[in-house]
C-alpha cells in the first residue's frame, strides 16, 4: 500500500475467503473488522464438496495449477491450527482421490494428465482392472481405468468454516453479521473504509471478499469488480457404505464424508443469483452417483442444495491490489475457493503489511479488467444493483 503497513483492517464477506483472511491478519496482531451480510459461512463456502483436487484434469501448466499446488500444500497445517483453535476438527481426508474412465478419449486422456503431472514431479499412479478395484471395489465394473493421486485430500467445508468462524474471533477479529456493506468510502482518491447499515466503518485498507456478490460494491471514482455467480447443486445421499475417498470422473464426483453421507456434485449453471435445487439436477447427479457406485441405489436420499460460486470474466480469481490505494480483492475463486483459502490469505496478508507477497500474482491482479469493463460508478458510488439473492 501506499501508505505503508497497514494495522487495521476490514474485510467485506464471511465466506471462507473472508474468514481465512481475517484469521489470518488477527494472528499477525492487526486489529480485524469483517463484515458479513447474512450469517457467517452461509452461501458458496457451506454449500462446497470440499475437494482439494489441484491434479483432477490437469494436464497442462497454468498459473491457476501452481496456485492451487501451493495452497494445497499449505492445508494440513490449516487444518490443524483451525481445529486446534476452535475445537471443532473439519474431517481432513487424507486418502488420495481417484480419477475413473471407461473407455476411448477418455483413457487417453488419464494417460496425458498421468505424464504431464508425473513430468512436474506429482505423484500420479494409473491403476487398470482388479488394481483399481482393489483400491475402490464399489466403482462400477465398467469404469476400468483409474489415475489415483495420493495427494489430492477432501475436506468438510461446512465444519471447516464453522471452524474458521471460531477460529477467527478468538484469534481476535471482530465479525459483524447481518452488516451489508453497501459501499466504499472514498476519499482523495483513496479508500478509507465502508458504508454498512448506514454507518460508516474506516481503517487502513478494505479487502472484498464477497464472493459472488463482489461486484456490488464500489465507490465514488472506484468501479465494481465485474463479477457473477455460476450455481452449482449437490445431491446428498446415505448413510450409505460411502467410497474410502473422493471418486472424479469428467467433471461428477462423489464425495464420502465421516459419518457415511456421500456428496454427488455439482452442476455448473448460469442462473443468476438463484440457488434453488432444480428436478434436473437432482436427476442428473442422482443418475451419474448410480452409474459410478451402483450400490448407492439403495442409499437413503439425505437432501440437496445450491451455492453460488463466484466467477469472474476470464474464470480467474482476483487477487491482490485494486488501482485505488486502500482497497484489495479476494474473490472469483469459482470452483476452488476451498482449495485456495490457505494461500490467499498467506498473500493478502503480505501485501496488506506492504510485504513482497513472494508469488507472481500478474494472472491475478484485479486491475487486469480495468480497461476493459470495469463497471462505471458515479460520484456517489451507486451502481445499478445485481438482482436479489
Ligand atoms: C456446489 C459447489 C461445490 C463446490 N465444490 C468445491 C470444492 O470441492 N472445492 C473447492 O475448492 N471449491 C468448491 N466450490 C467453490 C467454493 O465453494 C467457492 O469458491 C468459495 O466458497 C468462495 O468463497 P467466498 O468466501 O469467496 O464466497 P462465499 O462463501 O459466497 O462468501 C461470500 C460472503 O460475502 C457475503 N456478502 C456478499 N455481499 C456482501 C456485502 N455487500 N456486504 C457484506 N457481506 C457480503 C455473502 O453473504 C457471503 O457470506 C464449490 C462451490 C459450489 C457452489
Amino acid at each position: 500500500m501506499t501508505r505503508g503497513p497497514i494495522d487495521d483492517v476490514i474485510v467485506v464477506g464471511g465466506g471462507i475467503i473472508g474468514l481465512a483472511i481475517a484469521r489470518e491478519a488477527a494472528c499477525a496482531g492487526m486489529r480485524v473488522r469483517l463484515l458479513e451480510s447474512g450469517e457467517i459461512g452461509r452461501e458458496a463456502s457451506s454449500a462446497a464438496a470440499g475437494l482439494l483436487g489441484p491434479q483432477l484434469g490437469a494436464d497442462h501448466p497454468d498459473p491457476l495449477l501452481s496456485l492451487c499446488l501451493a495452497s494445497r500444500d499449505l492445508y494440513p497445517a490449516f487444518v490443524r491450527e483451525v481445529a486446534e483453535e476452535s475445537g471443532i476438527d473439519p474431517a481432513l481426508l487424507e486418502e488420495g482421490t481417484l480419477v475413473v474412465a471407461r473407455c476411448g478419449s477418455d483413457v487417453e486422456a488419464l494417460d496425458r494428465q498421468c505424464a504431464f503431472q508425473r513430468s512436474i514431479g506429482l505423484s500420479a499412479e494409473r491403476l487398470r482392472g482388479e488394481a483399481l478395484r482393489r483400491l475402490e471395489p464399489s466403482v462400477n465394473e465398467e469404469w476400468a481405468e483409474g489415475l489415483y493421486l495420493p495427494r489430492d485430500r477432501s475436506v468438510d467445508s461446512a465444519l471447516l468454516v464453522r471452524g474458521l468462524e471460531r477460529a477467527a474471533e478468538r484469534r481476535g477479529a471482530r465479525l459483524r453479521r447481518g452488516a451489508r456493506v453497501a459501499r466504499l468510502v472514498v476519499e482523495s482518491g483513496r479508500v478509507v473504509g465502508v458504508q454498512a447499515r448506514g454507518d460508516r466503518v474506516s481503517a487502513g485498507a478494505v479487502v472484498i471478499a464477497a464472493g459472488a456478490w463482489s461486484e456490488e460494491i464500489a465507490g465514488a471514482g472506484v468501479p465494481a469488480l465485474p463479477s457473477h455467480p455460476v450455481r452449482g447443486q449437490i445431491v446428498c445421499l446415505g448413510p450409505a457404505a460411502v467410497p474410502g475417498r473422493p471418486l472424479y470422473s469428467h467433471d461428477f464426483y462423489l464425495v464420502p464424508r465421516r459419518d457415511g453421507r456421500v456428496l454427488a456434485g455439482s452442476t455448473m449453471e448460469r442462473a443468476g443469483f438463484d440457488r434453488r435445487v432444480t428436478a434436473s439436477g437432482i436427476a442428473a447427479l442422482t443418475a451419474a452417483a448410480l452409474a459410478l457406485v451402483p450400490a448407492l441405489r439403495d442409499a437413503p436420499f439425505h437432501s440437496a442444495w445450491a451455492g453460488l460460486r463466484p466467477a469472474t470474466e476470464d474464470d480467474l480469481p482476483a487477487l491482490g491490489r485494486a488501482a485505488a490505494p486502500g482497497l484489495l480483492y479476494a474473490c472469483g475463486h469459482l470452483r476452488q475457493g476451498i482449495l485456495l483459502a490457505p494461500i490467499t490469505a498467506r498473500l493478502i496478508l503480505r501485501l496488506l503489511r506492504g510485504d513482497d507477497p513472494g508469488y507472481d500474482l500478474t494472472p491475478f491482479d484485479p486491475r487486469r479488467f480495468q480497461e476493459k469493463s470495469f463497471r462505471s460508478a458515479d460520484a456517489s458510488g451507486q451502481i445499478s444493483p445485481a438482482p436479489a439473492r
